[in-house]
């Protein structure tokens, strides 16, 4: 069907108004072209459209996964923050990114040699592939391998062998909610190398308190080295994601990058992430702060 044929639930009036319970009283509309896709995968409802104002859009369940205007924010720092609190990542897990963002990201580094994504949900990749190209293209490249399964199942047959493991899934509510708990990261630590890295999505700090805490939480039975940072990006709820970063080395200070492109290089790689904002992306306001020490002193 045309996209002036295909409807959708949350698209009204022209607006697409992304309505959900986990950011009660408020919600993010943006002016929708036309819809190109809207179909229902056997994990969640997906759906793209063309908007106005922020290039084509993913939408997983209701929640907005990505957009051509900004995607770059998330997709840069949830990838370059790992990889450069790494001395020399050479095999990197991507479990979600099914847009191909992350992986996009992750084969700017010289040093990776093998880049797996593992992914629940194969309409993710076909719709991507198909609307979404300049994130999609991370998922051809040479380095890349793609595996489309449950994230923690994948995990459990991986021991000592990733340098880094980004975790770019959806929200808790949907079936990336097992992500978010503590034998998750268990299976991630064991998954890591020695002085291996992880980067989590980990919500925002004006909605999801409770969340980020619990998270840190978890995280910090596995890993002794554990911290929280963010990024700011308009289409996500209240402007803002942050990640939880920990490593299996104790002692590295993961606010100061163990590796940086010239600034030339940065300029050219990244339309957001460089070496100053990776060690900003960690300075926190006190309401979040005091959560976040909080938690990782429980
Ligand atoms: N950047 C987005 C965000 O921060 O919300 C995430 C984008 S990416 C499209 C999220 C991906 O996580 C989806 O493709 C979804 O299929 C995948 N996902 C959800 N649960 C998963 C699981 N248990 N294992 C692997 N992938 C999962």
């Amino acid at each position: 069907m045309s996209g002036q044929e295909i409807s959708h639930p949350l698209v009204k009036d022209g607006w697409f108004r992304e309505i959900n319970h986990m950011w009660p009283g408020q919600a993010m509309t943006l002016q929708v072209k036309n819809i190109l896709y809207a179909g229902k995968s056997k994990f969640q409802d997906v759906l793209v459209f063309e908007s106005e104002t922020y290039g084509r859009v993913l939408v997983l369940d209701g929640a907005i996964q990505c957009t051509e205007r900004d995607e770059f924010s998330y997709q840069e720092m949830i990838a370059h923050i790992a990889l450069n609190s790494h001395p020399n990542p050479k095999k990197v897990l991507v479990i979600g990114g099914g847009d191909g963002g992350v992986l996009r990201e992750v084969v700017k580094h010289d040093c990776v040699e093998e880049a797996v994504l593992c992914d629940i949900d194969e309409d993710v990749l076909k719709v991507s592939r198909e609307h979404l190209p300049e994130m999609a293209e991370g998922l051809n490249d040479p380095k890349v391998k793609i595996h489309i399964g449950d994230g923690f199942q994948f995990l459990k047959d991986y021991k000592d062998t990733f340098d880094a493991i980004i975790t770019d899934s959806s929200d808790p509510d949907g079936p990336a909610e097992a992500l978010f708990q503590k034998p998750y990261f268990e299976l991630l630590s064991d998954a890591l190398r020695d002085g291996g890295v992880i980067t989590t999505q980990a919500e925002c700090i004006w909605l999801h308190l409770g969340v980020i805490g619990d998270v840190l939480k978890a995280v910090k039975a596995s890993f002794a080295n554990v911290r929280y940072a963010y990024t700011t990006i308009p289409t996500y709820p209240s402007g803002q994601i942050g990640f939880v970063v920990a490593s299996k080395n104790p002692v590295i200070d993961l606010s100061k990058p163990v590796r940086n492109w010239t600034p030339e290089q940065e300029r050219k790689l990244c339309k957001y992430y460089n070496s100053n904002i990776h060690s900003a992306a960690f300075v926190l306001p006190n309401f979040a702060r005091e959560v976040v020490e909080k938690s990782l002193s429980a």
